[in-house]
């Protein structure tokens, strides 16, 4: 069993990075549960760079414990095509600095009201830092492709799910399952599961999709 810890306070990303990760011989303990307690600011310009500082930051409070081990970020957010790639790496602070999910929503609206149907296209994507126990970095890309909805629909989810339509519905209405069989944390993810079944030979029971 591989010790991981997830680089991130956020519970939505912990939920689905662990019931991702169940049945794997990964082990992902929350900040939390590594007694660690860490605000990390995020001034990288770039996902890579994002996913990279928060990565860092806990390995390397961990190595002043005397403790090397593995340490996996995730950054991510949602690009719109009409409006250039925006709100990209500033995702969770578009709308300002606390914005709850639904300020997020309402703005990502309001800017899209006028963008005709056929031009509505957007991707949410996904790097994911992994920094073994040795302090080498490895990057894991991932994206999945929608289109921004023009009410919010649905209740499961986190971010901006409720507004963003895959193959007919929001990630807000199907499963959380369903979602993360599709989205950019899983794609990203499935390369780090390949990445420590390359390195450990851990490899997951059920079936990849
Ligand atoms: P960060 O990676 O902590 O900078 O924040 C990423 C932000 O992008 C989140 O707070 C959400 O607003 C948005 N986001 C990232 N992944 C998802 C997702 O799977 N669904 C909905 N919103 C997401």
């Amino acid at each position: 069993m591989t010790k991981l810890i997830l680089a991130t306070n956020n519970k939505n990303k912990l939920r689905e990075i662990r019931e991702m990760l169940a049945g794997t011989g990964i082990h992902a303990l929350s900040l939390g549960e590594a007694g660690i307690s860490a605000e990390i600011e995020e001034i990288g310009t770039t996902f890579a760079e994002n996913a990279a500082i928060k990565a860092k930051a806990i390995y390397e409070i961990m190595l002043e414990r005397g403790e090397r081990c593995y340490v996996l970020a995730d950054d991510s957010g949602l690009s719109v095509d009409a409006l250039d790639g925006a709100p990209g790496v500033y995702s969770a602070r578009w709308a300002g600095e606390g914005a709850s999910d639904a300020d997020l929503i309402a703005k990502l609206l309001d800017a899209m009201k006028d963008v005709p149907d056929g031009q509505r296209g957007a991707h949410f994507a996904c790097v994911m830092c992994l920094i073994k126990p040795d302090g080498t970095q490895h990057f894991f890309t991932g994206k999945v492709e929608g289109t921004i909805l023009r009410k919010a629909r649905g209740k499961n989810g986190f971010g901006y799910d409720p507004v963003f339509a895959y193959q007919g519905c929001s990630f807000a209405e199907i499963p959380a399952a369903k979602k993360n069989a599709v989205s950019h944390r899983h794609h990203a993810l499935m390369q780090v599961e390949d990445f420590f079944t390359g390195e450990h030979g851990e490899s997951r029971e059920k079936t990849k999709s």
